[in-house]
């Protein structure tokens, strides 16, 4: 069946706005593909200067009421967002429509609640003084989100950037446009006042350097790898920017004897291949305590090997689409470097079968696991990003800690373990922002979130985004 194409537009300034490509050679545009560059980024951020002063002082509880009217048309258009997600970046249309979508959804709602709820701090000085602390909108944020959880990453800035006052200007990877796109035609049906989002489609080197680079975006809140990030960072810093970097993972996955095997058997399937291993939450390291270490390797295989790979598109699929050639290419380099380093392929580790006709020249990959390794190898240290885990046995809890943090990544950690008292001692050890016991990506909006080392600096989530998209201004009254 031929479908009409759906042309991906800017929303600045409460309008869709297609850009023009101009030829440099005769000063004329000659494609209408949102490939946009530093002017649309400049018209954003007046839109979005425009937009600010009304805003930024309108009672929270009028904001809060957009961003739930948003969240509720998110939430009736769940059929139509679903599959767009999927189509745009491969992912089981299961998983986009139980845990992206909605998750979409939860952050809209958790932002504008979240802003009816807040203190500000009081400190009395002796007999002297008043101190309280006034959070003020900073003025216009500029987003930047990856492709591999489009929506839900960029609903997850924007939220609290505007729930708080402050105008934005989005820019969502040019992988994966299309649910970005979806949530302006809902914002603009939601009626938020004009210029208070803008999005700005194209590539990072044109739109997101732009972002990063404009004196009048004093606010940056990045997710992406730490390659990008170290270039958002150098940008920002000689203009004083406040940053938030949320960069890449290489995440370990822990086991002992004594954990409910099969509670963290089912948990390490999904930890290691969901969306195809491309979430930077990914347990992408596997340590398993020694006399446990072949038990669950078998039985770890087994239910990889029966996981369904398919089109995205169908509701049994399990295992989706890499997003692109690139990435594809960039597994298959790893896959080849962990033969050379040493490593054993137990299970995958090439292209499989096209799973239909339509997908005949799609980019997918089988779950792949990975054994005999030495810890300290390149395959074990650096982010691959796909569906390839490295399985490696450990003697003791020391022993594995070290392991655990023999990597410049610190994202999220999983231990599984029945003994509290070591859950404990262990997670205080490990260097990552998060650390899961008997647990994956079970997420409670209010906790600090980010990662440690390479994975980021800075924390999003609840309080810590509140804060992070307003500044403090401590007013001093004397007595
Ligand atoms: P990426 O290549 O770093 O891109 C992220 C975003 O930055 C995209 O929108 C990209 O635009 C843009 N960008 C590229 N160059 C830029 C520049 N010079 N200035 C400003 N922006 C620029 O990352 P990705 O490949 O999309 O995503 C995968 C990575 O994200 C992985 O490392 C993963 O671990 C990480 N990630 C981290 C988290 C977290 O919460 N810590 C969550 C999800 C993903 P274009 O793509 O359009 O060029």
């Amino acid at each position: 069946m031929q479908t009409e194409l759906t042309r991906i537009k800017n929303f600045i300034g409460g309008e869709f706005v297609e850009p023009d490509n101009i030829e440099p050679a005769t000063g004329k545009p000659y494609s209408q593909v949102a490939d946009s560059d530093a002017r649309d980024v400049d018209r954003a951020v007046a839109a979005a200067e425009n937009a600010f002063t009304e805003w930024s002082k309108k009672p929270a509880a009028e904001r809060s009421r957009f961003l739930l009217c948003i969240a509720d048309l998110i939430e009736r258009d769940l059929e139509k967002f679903a599959p767009a997600e999927s189509i745009d970046t491969g992912k089981p249309i299961s998983l986009a429509r139980s845990l992206d979508i909605p998750r979409a959804v939860a952050n809209f709602r958790f932002f504008a609640t979240a802003i009816l709820h807040t203190e500000s701090e009081a400190h009395i000085t002796d007999n002297v003084a008043f101190n309280y602390t006034l959070r003020q909108p900073r003025g216009i944020a500029g987003l930047i989100s990856p492709w591999n959880l489009p929506l839900y990453l960029l609903s997850w800035k924007i939220a609290p950037a505007i729930a708080v006052g402050n105008t934005a200007i989005a820019k969502p990877s040019e992988l994966t446009p299309m649910t970005a796109y979806m949530l302006c035609e809902i914002v603009s049906e939601a009626g938020l006042p004009n210029g208070v989002l803008n999005v700005v489609h194209g590539t990072g080197p044109n739109v997101g350097a732009a972002i990063t680079a404009h004196p009048k975006i004093n606010t940056i809140s990045f997710t992406g790898g730490t390659v990008t990030g170290k270039k958002v960072a150098e940008a920002c810093a000689p203009l004083f920017k406040k940053v938030s970097l949320e960069l890449g993972g290489k995440n370990p996955n822990i086991i002992f004897a004594d954990a409910d095997l099969d509670a963290a058997i089912a948990g390490s399937v999904r930890s290691s291949f969901a969306n195809q291993g491309q979430v930077c939450l990914c347990g992408s390291r596997v340590f398993v305590e020694r006399s446990v270490y072949k038990d669950f390797v078998d039985r770890f295989i087994e239910r990889t090997a029966q996981l369904c790979l398919g089109d995205p598109l169908e509701e049994k699929t399990e295992q989706g689409a890499i997003v692109n050639k690139t990435q594809l290419d960039k597994i298959k380099f790893y896959v080849d470097l962990a033969q050379k380093e040493g490593g054993k392929i137990t299970l995958g580790g090439s292209a499989p079968h096209a799973p239909n006709e339509r997908c005949r020249d799609g980019y997918f990959f089988q779950p792949t696991v990975i054994t005999g390794l030495p810890v300290s190898c390149r395959t074990n240290r650096e982010e691959i990003f796909g569906p390839v885990v490295t399985i490696t046995p450990f003697d003791n809890e020391e022993e594995v800690i070290v392991y655990a943090n023999d990597c410049d990544y610190g994202l999220a950690s999983s231990v599984w373990t029945q003994n509290l008292s070591r859950a404990h001692r262990v997670a205080e050890q490990i260097n990552t922002g998060t650390v899961w016991v008997n647990c994956w990506l079970l997420r409670d909006l209010r906790v600090p979130f980010g990662g440690m080392k390479q994975s980021g600096v800075g924390r999003e989530g609840g309080e810590e985004a509140l804060r992070f998209f307003t500044e403090p201004k401590n007013v001093c009254i004397a007595k």
